[in-house]
């Protein structure tokens, strides 16, 4: 057994989770769990969390915690009724396998959940770029021979598999620098090179969308047209476009007024925050693995909240990550 499991085991077991999810309601600290797919499906480079999963984590939500949507937080803060800690289960981009899986676990608990929606993804069924690019990674780690990589003219060699990992994050790094025009051109020159027909994802349609919505378990919020990575956007109408009419438009849509706004890939920058907070949501999520306590943003007119992400992990690995020990104990080393 590693340090490491030695470390969580020892934290489990003397009960930090609980003390620390205790702590959580008098401190007004709300938690959002970052989910993406659920299904069953291998996928080296990005799991997804199994219905299996899925499920124990929505039994271990059930228990503890107060789950809602992001337009209920204010009232809850202040209902003296409810004695237990907040949290939202917030899905990102759209999958279709959220209709065949959390969908129908999420009715069998009543749980309420937020779905944060590419427009381009239900309008088109268009798959999100770094679906492509993974693609191409899980292809190479099948293959498992010596190949190098190349992306914006500089190469990277893949060596075996011990370093294929490694190799997968400093690509997806320039990849995230590289403007979007300039990034699929580099990702259909490798599906090129490799021989890869690029793969199409079922993504949720706007029937689907409505379908969420007359469940009464799904807030809907926009996650921009294109999934592009906004600060890599230099042009102000574009980055316009990505945050202020996805709004319009998915309210369009399933008429219903959308006040979450999810960066892709928790990308941010000062300029879309004002752009975030000019089109009127009201809440613009991040990343970053960690909590917010609700007296901080209380009285922002846009509430910025950061997510903990949450990965395809067994039943005993559950409380860790909802209370985010992991996080806690990473970023403490992180700053030694
Ligand atoms: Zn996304």
């Amino acid at each position: 057994m590693s340090i490491k499991n030695i470390l969580f085991k020892t934290l489990s077991w003397l009960q930090i989770p609980a003390w620390i999810r205790n702590n959580k309601p008098k401190q007004q600290i709300i938690t959002v769990l970052s989910l993406h797919r659920i299904n069953a499906e291998k996928d080296p480079v990005w799991q997804s969390v199994s219905p299996q999963n899925f499920k124990n984590l929505l039994r271990y939500v059930s228990q503890h915690y107060q789950v809602c949507h992001f337009r209920d937080i204010a009232g809850l803060i202040n209902d003296k009724n409810n004695k237990r800690p907040l949290l939202v289960l917030s899905f990102d981009d759209g999958y279709a396998d959220f209709m065949e899986f959390a969908l129908p676990l999420l009715q069998k608990y009543q749980l309420k959940a937020n779905h944060n929606l590419v427009y381009n993804c239900l309008e088109y069924q268009q798959t999100i770029w770094t679906q492509h690019f993974n693609q191409i990674f899980n292809h190479l780690y099948q293959q498992k021979t010596q190949t190098t990589v190349e992306w914006n003219g500089k190469n990277y060699l893949l060596a075996d598999d011990k370093n294929w990992y490694g190799i997968y994050q400093q690509v997806f790094a320039a990849a995230m620098q590289t403007a979007a025009n300039q990034r699929n051109e580099q990702i259909d020159l490798l599906l090129k090179r490799f021989n890869l027909a690029p793969l199409r994802e079922k993504m949720m349609t706007w029937q689907d969308a409505k379908d969420c919505l007359h469940t009464g378990l799904v807030e809907i919020g926009s996650h921009t047209i294109s999934h592009d990575i906004l600060p890599s956007i230099s042009n102000q109408e574009q980055l316009e476009t990505e945050i202020y009419q996805s709004k319009q438009l998915i309210e369009e849509k399933l008429g219903e007024e959308i006040s979450v706004f999810a960066l892709p890939n928790g990308q941010n920058s000062p300029q879309i925050t004002q752009m975030a907070e000019a089109a009127a949501y009201q809440f613009l999520l991040e990343t970053g693995d960690r909590n917010e306590k609700w007296e901080n943003i209380a009285n922002q007119q846009l509430k910025i909240l950061p997510r903990i992400n949450v990965e395809n992990e067994a039943e005993s690995q559950i409380p860790l990550r909802v209370e985010n020990v992991r996080g806690k104990i990473r970023s403490f080393f992180d700053k030694k």
